[in-house]
């Protein structure tokens, strides 16, 4: 049976249209989930919106709309942006779903109760509404949030019930510190671990009379549920945790992708939530960062902002989702700016990989090649690549170092096929052989690089499947769990029919606008 694989994108949060970070972590979710499909696994991508608390609330009532009312409306942009970007997910959860979530949410803040980690109190705080988040001084600069500066910190002064995160501070980070409970990159391990030393207790509720807009709190009218111990539960809500008894099939999550700002939320509190009612804990915390637009930070205020619809509209899916995965490392920051997708799509995708396939094509079809076998050094050679993807994903979940090697290879076809000039050995009657044979090495190096390509360049795939008109390749979709048998199959082919049809790949973005 196939292995599991269960992975998670952190919530998208309705109070405003979908902007460039949200579509950073969908792409990056996409791609694994593609790759975990293409390595044989039976994947459940799950993504969510979480539609509840004060900014949304907030939000709603500044544009003078009714609160469900404006959740569907922003919904609706995310659901046609991941549309347009093709994204795989298997399951769409909203934290408004009465039906589907507030009962696991609500079960989740019962077994909390009866561990006696929730307690009440009265207390007075500074709340930063960016950060949906209590804010002690130390936090501040200029009494402001520092992620926030533009915005007022609220004063709050009431009773609400507290959740013991301080009595599980040691426990989670001993758990992620022997990497029970896997954080990375090594940065923000280092920067959870060091928040988990001092990690009070957190405000679980908020008085339904002056914020109404949230999961009732059981056993109690008076209280909603503070907007993370609602949202949060939603990894599990969404495996049928509170309705049936084999939710656990799909649970623990194998990989959380979030941003780094919501680290302390996926890395402290979810754990400690976790432990709390005796369930067991996500594998892996995948913490991506920052996009900055052209060299400087994204603001809505300075009007430094890109709108992935906008980008994918004018580009198509994929040179943005290539540009975005080939170019970022989960370390860092990184500078999105559109002269560098320009670059990427008109270099890699049209020039080296497109062009490289429309040569191989059309020379093969015009001295009427279509079956070769393959020569043992370049099967050794792919061979390999191919025989680490799975540990690669596995110990680093590195689309990126995949990439990378990708294009290599691609660079080297196109080294290789400019050197051997083999339309120069095909005129003359001596080398014509070692024409046919170069050219029958560059088909089999554009199969396997198509195959390859596959969760990634989804599109590009799907045409190649027509240009190269391979049998064995019709029947491969990383858009659903796929066999890996069926894919090694068509990867180690070494013998095959082609029936060429040229056709180009990757259009100029001119043509593509007619
Ligand atoms: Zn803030």
């Amino acid at each position: 049976m196939a292995k599991k694989f269960y992975i998670t994108t952190a919530i998208a949060y309705m109070n405003a249209w979908p902007h460039a970070w949200h579509a950073l972590e969908i792409i990056q979710a996409d791609a694994l989930a593609r790759m975990y499909r293409f390595l044989g696994y039976d994947v459940i991508f799950q993504t969510w919106s979480d539609e509840h608390w004060v900014k949304i609330w907030n939000a709603a009532k500044n544009a003078n709309t009714e609160v469900n009312e404006f959740v569907r409306k922003n919904l609706w942009l995310f659901k046609e942006l991941y549309s347009n970007l093709r994204v795989s997910y298997d399951r769409f959860v909203q934290t408004s779903d009465e039906v589907n979530h507030y009962p696991g949410a609500q079960l989740m803040w019962k077994k909390l109760v009866e561990a006696w980690d929730i307690y009440k109190k009265s207390y007075k705080w500074l709340y930063c509404e960016g950060c949906e988040a209590l804010k002690l001084e130390k936090d501040l600069v200029d009494w402001r949030c520092p992620d926030h500066p533009n915005k007022e910190l609220q004063y709050i002064e009431e009773e609400n019930y507290f959740f013991k995160l301080s009595k599980y501070r040691d426990q989670v980070a001993e758990l992620i510190r022997n990497w029970t409970y896997i954080v990375e990159p090594e940065i923000r391990k280092n920067e959870i671990l060091q928040f988990l030393e001092k990690a009070e207790d957190v405000s679980f509720s908020r008085q339904k009379a002056k914020m109404p807009w949230g999961i009732p709190v059981p056993w109690d009218d008076e209280h909603v549920m503070y907007v993370w111990c609602d949202a949060l539960t939603n990894y599990i809500t969404g495996t049928g945790f509170w309705r049936t008894e084999d939710w656990d099939k799909e649970w623990p999550a194998d990989i959380h992708v979030i941003w780094k700002d919501i680290l302390r939320f996926h890395a402290a509190f979810w754990p400690a939530m976790l432990i709390s009612a005796k369930l067991p804990l996500p594998k892996k915390l995948l913490v991506h960062g920052f996009l900055n637009l052209n060299w400087a930070k994204m603001s809505k205020s300075t009007g430094n902002v890109m709108d992935p619809k906008e980008v994918v509209e004018q580009y198509w899916r994929d040179p943005f989702v290539f540009n975005l995965l080939y170019d970022v490392s989960l370390n860092s920051d990184w500078d999105f700016s559109m002269e560098r997708l320009n670059w990427v799509y008109n270099s890699m995708l049209i020039w080296a990989w497109g062009n490289l396939v429309n040569r191989v094509v059309s020379l093969c079809n015009k001295y009427w090649i279509t079956e070769w076998k393959a020569d043992w050094e370049i099967v050794e050679e792919f061979q390999k690549f191919y025989d680490t993807i799975e540990s690669r994903f596995i110990q680093f979940s590195d689309i990126q170092g995949y990439l990378q090697e990708w294009y290599r290879f691609v660079q080297k076809a196109n080294e290789f096929i400019t050197n051997a000039e083999p339309w120069k050995k095909w005129k003359d009657e001596s080398t014509k052989e070692e024409a046919v044979k170069d050219l029958q090495m560059l088909l089999y190096i554009i199969k396997n690089l198509s195959i390859l390509s596959a969760p990634v360049l989804v599109d590009g795939f799907e045409k190649l499947k027509n240009i190269l008109w391979i049998e064995e390749l019709k029947n491969i979709s990383t858009d659903k769990n796929w066999l890996k048998e069926e894919i090694k199959k068509a990867f180690d082919l070494k013998e095959f029919k082609v029936n060429l049809a040229p056709e180009i790949l990757y259009a100029r973005i001119e043509e593509n606008n007619e």
